[in-house]
Formats: structure tokens, C-alpha cells, sequence
């Protein structure tokens, strides 16, 4: 008798227990998703970290700006700025080039990039504290350079907010006091253990 109650019982609530579990699997995809966005932004901004700790900013003067093109893997051309530096450092003065640390697909925006860093303007940029002679055209921990990792972050928290949301949507509506097993409300007996629930 009591075994074909709880038989019944399993039946009736495979159904809800399916979609549970269904939830469950699509926030736990969700919860995935949110790891690997806050993984790509942190990867997104390591090299700027380091450039951070390893380097210290200066003024200097261009003496010249170049485009520099490359191909990437695919063979898509890829532009960078190369500019020559005059600086002083220990009232010693060096001229040096540095390169972008981020290369762009659009042509346009990186002349307008180059156009900035005209012949004898004055710029922002960075030398490595152990190898002066190394310096860096951007690189530092700057608005442009926390955007991606940022949006990343914020595509993170989506992820989460609906992980959590769908995960609370999954939530058994009761659960049995003695094995745990998920209940639906209607039930009279524990489907998995065969206990009596009380009313609540
Ligand atoms: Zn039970």
C-alpha cells in the first residue's frame, strides 16, 4: 500500500523534478559563463598590470610617428604606432622608440592616434625602472585599458544575476525532514524514503 503511494507520488512529481533539474543545469551554464568573462577580463589586463609595476612615467618630446603594419594569424593587416622619444632621465637625455602595446584593425583610427603623437608634442610615457632605454607609448593602468575588463566584469554579474535567479526558480517547494529528498507540496508521503510529511 504504501509503496504504491509513494510510487504515485514519484510519478506525479517526475515531471516538476525534470524541470528542476533543467533549471539547475542552465544556471550552473550561467555560473560557468560568469567564470570565464571575469578569467578573459583579468587575461585582458595582466599585461597592463605588469607594464604598471615595471614601469615609470615621463614626459618626453616625439621627435617622429610611424604606422607599422602587420598581418595577424589570418592575414588581416594590423596597425600599430611606432614613435621616437626624446627624455631625460638623471639629467641624462635618451632618444628611443617605443611601440603600442595594442594593435587595431581600423586604419583610420590609429592615424588619428599617430596625429596626436605629432613631431614636438609632449607626451605621457613609460620607462622600465631596470632598463630605462625600454619605454612604452601606452601600457599603465588607463581608462581605455579597464573598459574591456570592466565590461567583462559586468557581463560577469549578469551571468550570475541570472544563474541565481533561475537557480532560486529551481527551488523545491519543500524538502523531506528526514532524507532531504525534494517534495512536492501535494505530497502525503516522501517518494524517496516513505515517511509520513506532516502538514504544515
Ligand atoms: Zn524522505
Amino acid at each position: 500500500m504504501l509503496r504504491d503511494i509513494t510510487y504515485q507520488g514519484d510519478q506525479l512529481s517526475s515531471g516538476a523534478m525534470r524541470y528542476r533539474s533543467r533549471l539547475r543545469a542552465i544556471a550552473l551554464g550561467c555560473v560557468l559563463a560568469a567564470v570565464a568573462c571575469l578569467g578573459y577580463g583579468v587575461w585582458l589586463l595582466v599585461p597592463h598590470v605588469r607594464l604598471q609595476m615595471q614601469t615609470k612615467a615621463i614626459e618626453a618630446t616625439v621627435v617622429r610617428s610611424d604606422l607599422i603594419k602587420e598581418h595577424d594569424s589570418r592575414g588581416y593587416l594590423l596597425y600599430g604606432l611606432s614613435a621616437t622619444f626624446l627624455y631625460e632621465l638623471a639629467g641624462k637625455s635618451s632618444v628611443n622608440v617605443a611601440k603600442s602595446l595594442d594593435q587595431t584593425y581600423a586604419w583610420a583610427a590609429e592615424k588619428k592616434e599617430q596625429d596626436t603623437y605629432s613631431p614636438k608634442s609632449r607626451h605621457l610615457i613609460r620607462y622600465e625602472t631596470a632598463k630605462p632605454e625600454q619605454i612604452y607609448l601606452d601600457g599603465g593602468l588607463t581608462w581605455v585599458h579597464w573598459k574591456p575588463s570592466l565590461l567583462a566584469a559586468l557581463g560577469a554579474l549578469l551571468f550570475l544575476t541570472m544563474g541565481w535567479f533561475l537557480r532560486s526558480l529551481a527551488r523545491a517547494p519543500r524538502g523531506c525532514a528526514s532524507c532531504r529528498g525534494e517534495l512536492e507540496d501535494y505530497f502525503k508521503f516522501c517518494p524517496f524514503c516513505g515517511a509520513t510529511i506532516q502538514a504544515k
